[in-house]
């Protein structure tokens, strides 16, 4: 069978938790880094792109989009998925309206929905305010993000600056009566002219009847939570198999270490949790910014350390600490220092034997990736909600095991995630 659901993810992370999403849900699927210039494995039912194009400009986000469009449509895919993060992380230009936007104009179609809940991982999205956990996202940690800080939980408003059309809500007490009663809503607010409508949800069984009210949509834009129902949609219409293993994995073997450039509280709460059992090493912005060799000092550090077990190299700041780093390098200055440093970090590692790593924070999970030149992830099983284990897509079948990696999107995974995650390796 041909791929069904084609995805777009705005960073790498978000699309590997997009993937196991797909994954949990029953579908065979790649997570591919840009747009693939190779054919993808044979069994492959779903395929996320996964861009960098989260802070960048909007004009190069959306033909970034577009580029990435185009392959899927050629590849067949029957439904597109626009994927950007549960907290909806986005400069006041964009990039998501802009994006969704001209996806939409690209598929002519007339409208698509906005939908970053997450309930599993604490977003839920009420009357149009997304929720971090108990706090409106404006209260919660992303309002001290370093690149995309979010001050607004209002949804509408935040969407609305952002694109031409006009944007709708559909509430909760309408999802909540199921798949019929949201497209009725939809059909409604179309009339009423809207392009793009939010779409609340605060539990799966909200996110189930959103996805089946999507079966028919061409574009769909959310974070992962969406993608939860949209498999059975395939299955409905007899395209995916009932009782298909979509989460199997190559062996791996080789040395353990992980690699955060996370500032979010979660990482910082991981770091500070492995930091107090295993060996650690610090990469300080402003060393780099002096322009000492801290690659070179972690990489001599590490060599000594790696076969006794898993150690953590990490950038990982609290905000008063960033904010200072900032002030003193400016914020885009500091975050790329760190991010080329601990790509360098990470490809030495694995030079030097490391075969499971997990990389924290998304900006940082895509300088790593593409420093060690992976152009594809096959997607195994979920470490936590929205963190699978994958492998790297060999370039050549039959060669050495594959490096195994867990993406994580800096926001996510228990506290003991940097040192429990091993044991689900097979
Ligand atoms: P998340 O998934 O939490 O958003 P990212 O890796 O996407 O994490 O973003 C974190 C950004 O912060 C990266 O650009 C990273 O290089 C930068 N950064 C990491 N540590 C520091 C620090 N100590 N000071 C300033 N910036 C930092």
């Amino acid at each position: 069978m041909s791929l069904l659901l084609g995805c777009i993810a705005d960073d790498f992370t978000g699309g590997t938790d997009l993937a196991g999403m797909l994954v949990n849900a029953g579908m065979r699927t790649v997570q591919m880094i840009g747009v693939p210039r190779r054919p993808l494995p044979e069994g492959t039912d779903a395929v996320v792109i996964a861009l960098k194009s989260r802070t960048i400009a909007p004009e190069a986000a959306v033909a970034e989009a577009l580029a990435a469009l185009r392959w899927l449509r050629a590849a067949g895919c029957r439904q597109i998925y626009f994927k950007y993060c549960s907290t909806f992380d986005s400069t006041p230009q964009g990039n998501i309206g802009p994006v969704s936007e001209a996806l939409m104009a690209a598929l002519d179609t007339p409208f698509s929905i906005a939908c970053p809940a997450f309930p599993a991982n604490g977003r839920t999205v009420y009357k149009g305010h997304l929720f971090v956990g108990d706090v409106l996202l404006s209260e919660s940690g992303m309002r001290h993000h370093p690149l995309t800080p979010m001050t607004d939980a209002n949804l509408v408003r935040v969407l609305q600056q952002q694109v031409k059309g006009k944007v709708g809500l559909v509430e909760q007490s309408i999802v909540a009566r199921g798949e019929k009663a949201i497209g009725e809503r939809f059909a409604a607010l179309r009339a009423d002219g809207c392009r793009l409508a939010i779409v609340d949800a605060i539990s799966d069984a909200d996110l189930l009847a959103i996805g089946a009210a999507c079966a028919d949509l061409p574009l769909v834009t959310a974070g992962s939570g969406v993608a939860l129902g949209l498999p059975q949609n395939f299955r409905r219409a007899g395209l995916l198999a009932e009782d298909l293993v979509a989460d199997a994995l190559p062996a791996t073997d080789g040395y353990r270490a992980v690699v955060a450039g996370s500032c979010s509280l979660a990482t910082q709460a991981q770091v500070a949790a492995m930091c107090a059992v295993r060996p650690a090493f610090r990469v300080d912005p402003l060393a780099l910014a002096r322009g000492e060799d801290v690659t070179g000092a972690a990489l001599i550090w590490a060599g000594d350390r790696l076969s006794d077990g898993p150690l953590l190299v990490y950038a990982s700041a609290d905000a008063e600490s960033v904010a200072a780093v900032q002030q003193q390098i400016g914020a885009e200055r500091a975050g790329s220092l760190v991010e080329d440093a601990l790509a360098l970090i990470a490809d030495g590692l694995v030079k030097r034997g490391v075969g499971q790593l997990i990389v924290a924070g998304g900006e940082t999970a895509g300088a790593v990736v593409k420093k060690l030149g992976i152009d594809g992830l096959r997607i195994g099983a979920q470490i936590d909600p929205g963190v699978p284990w994958t492998t790297a897509l060999a370039a050549t079948s039959g060669a050495a095991p594959p490096l195994a990696l867990a993406l994580k999107s800096g926001n996510f995974g228990s506290v003991d995630f940097f040192l429990n995650a091993w044991d689900k390796l097979t």
